[in-house]
């Protein structure tokens, strides 16, 4: 397999493309097949992994974990290291993503990943890839100077979460515009704040008068037309981007270091993570984190009742939800592709509200990879098969809404994979019981983190203590969702400003804004016109003041 001195290169799940670079990759998002980026190799730990990672800082694992899959050639150790220390500078824990003991008699730890500056673990990927924009972009620009400097222009939709740890991962990065589409009145308002208030000049919001789909539909108008194109530089930061997986692995080994630092921890002890999950992203990283040789036992996925993957490990049918109304066509809810309306429920964790999950795609391939050829094929012919079965499985999920796969595709899935689905009024009960048991006295989860919860302590009573434990991801703080945790605890509003709030969000939403209004009348035309005139009018500012 793979020796990680050699140079790390990249192909497309869907069999189209090989051979492109770490920056390739993280510039272009997307495959021109359509497909997502993986490793042409997922790399191997060094033989002394276990000892020699064991004490490391977050910052130092995360470069140990880097260095396996960008190659030196591509970006100096220094320079990798630099990219690092700031990107997790911006964090409040000083170990970045604490792991807490949520139940020491069940063996729950919570792996909390919400100390970044949006409250929400997609920091933890947004703060790296925004530092990556840059580093690439000022590199590239080296002895350029005014127009001819390469110009990125990052466009997304958003629901909230993604939005907002887009805005701070991007905020006065150098040669680099974000433009942000949220649907007017439709996200959270401590969301909205989040982002409004950012004034950075490079920071760009849109507040568009229809629907998370109609933002869906202008981005996606914008990435296929060729005049935007010809003239500016398009980038994306929805969830396929591989510089998000790859940032999210770095968190399950910490965590992992972590808990066998434990005393209850026995060397024979095994670990089940839980990730509370809609595009597949974060659970992904655990999967590589797992194939790179992380002794996980399993990776236990927790649903809503948006709960594709849940039917899927059940029955090896993967199919887009009906049952809530017309037949659905196209994607996933925060990210890439259209969602249509009305085949996605609306939930209290709106960041898992997915019709299908786009990073599943990843898995896929890994698993028609090892299913359906042997080592004794040459692995051209292995890729290029697993290519041609993601190819086939995705267009028919396109043309038909779905599709199943062999049973020995499903046994692979079921060896490393669990999976559970969580309904609201168990996820209000998560955050109640919590609340009120003993052992976690006063702890308030998030509705996201609730389902991990929920699903955590199901998966123990099939496998748990002693020998097993369970580190459940925390992905948001619960003021970033506080109607639903006002639901589960309507007595203890004095509790929550006092105890939970954080400081930052405090007076955030009397602070000043900066939002343009496009109207959905005006169509993607109109949005296009907006971001030429702001680039523009940015670009100008930047050419007076002479870089
Ligand atoms: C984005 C998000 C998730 C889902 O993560 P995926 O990588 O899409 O599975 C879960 N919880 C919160 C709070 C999120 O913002």
């Amino acid at each position: 397999m793979a020796s990680h001195t050699a140079s790390q290169r990249y192909l497309s799940t869907r069999g189209g493309s090989y051979d492109f670079s770490f920056e390739e990759v993280v510039l272009k998002g997307l495959a021109a097949d359509g497909g997502l980026f993986i490793p042409e190799e997922i790399p191997v730990l060094p033989s002394d992994w276990a000892t020699k990672w064991h004490n490391l800082s977050f910052e130092d694992l995360a470069y140990e974990i880097f260095s396996l899959y960008i190659s030196p050639s591509e970006i100096p150790a220094a320079d990798l290291k630099d990219i690092i220390r700031r990107s997790y500078a911006t964090f409040r824990a000083n170990d970045v993503t604490p792991t807490v003991t949520l139940d020491k008699d069940k063996n729950i730890h919570l792996l909390e990943l919400f100390h970044g500056p949006t409250f929400a673990f997609k920091d933890v990927a947004l703060q790296f890839l925004g530092n990556l924009f840059e580093y690439f972009l000022v590199r590239r620009n080296e002895n350029k100077s005014g127009r001819d400097r390469e110009h990125l222009t990052v466009v997304g939709a958003t629901s909230g979460d993604t939005g907002s740890a887009a805005i701070y991962g991007l905020r006065g990065k150098k040669d680099v515009s974000v433009f942000i589409m949220f649907p007017h009145g439709k996200v959270s308002p401590i969301q909205e704040a989040q982002m409004t208030t950012v004034l950075d000049a490079n920071v760009h919001n849109l507040a568009v008068d229809g629907t998370f789909d109609d933002c869906q539909d202008f981005v996606k108008a914008l990435f296929a037309d060729p005049e935007m194109n010809k003239t500016h530089k398009l980038a994306a930061v929805n969830s396929i981007n591989w510089a998000r997986i790859l940032a999210q692995i770095t968190y399950y080994f910490y965590s992992y270091f972590n808990l066998i630092r434990q005393q209850s921890f026995l060397p024979a002890s095994k670990v089940r993570f839980v990730v509370p999950t809609g595009n597949f992203g974060d659970i992904l990283a655990g999967y590589f984190a797992k194939r790179m040789g992380l002794p996980a036992e399993k990776l236990v996925i927790a649903t809503n009742e948006n709960d594709i993957l849940h039917r899927f490990w059940e029955s090896g049918r993967y199919e887009k939800h009906t049952v809530y109304g017309a037949a659905a066509e196209g994607g996933f809810a925060e990210d890439g592709v259209k969602a249509h309306e009305s085949g996605v429920k609306e939930t209290l964790s709106p960041a898992m509200d997915i019709l299908v999950s786009s990073n599943f795609e990843r898995l896929l391939w890994f698993l028609a990879y090892e299913v359906y050829s042997t080592s004794a094929d040459a692995v051209s012919q292995r890729r290029a098969q697993a290519g041609d079965h993601v190819k086939n499985w995705l267009n028919d999920l396109k043309a038909k809404g779905g599709f199943s796969v062999d049973k020995q595709i499903l046994a692979a899935a079921q060896e490393d994979f669990s999976s559970y689905r969580v309904s609201d009024e168990e996820t209000i009960e998560s955050i109640k019981q919590t609340y009120a048991a003993p052992s976690s006295k006063g702890y308030v989860l998030d509705p996201h983190t609730a389902i991990g919860v929920a699903a955590a302590l199901r998966s123990a009573e099939v496998s748990g203590p002693p020998s097993t434990h369970h580190i459940s991801l925390a992905t948001a703080h619960p003021a970033k969702f506080s109607s639903a945790v006002e639901q589960a605890l309507p007595d203890d509003k004095a509790y929550f400003v006092e105890k939970v709030l954080p400081e930052e969000f405090k007076g955030l939403e009397d602070k000043p804004r900066r939002v343009s209004h496009v109207k959905k009348s005006d169509g993607w035309q109109g949005v296009r016109k907006v971001v030429i005139a702001e680039v523009e009018a940015e670009l100008q500012a930047a050419d007076k003041a002479g870089r």
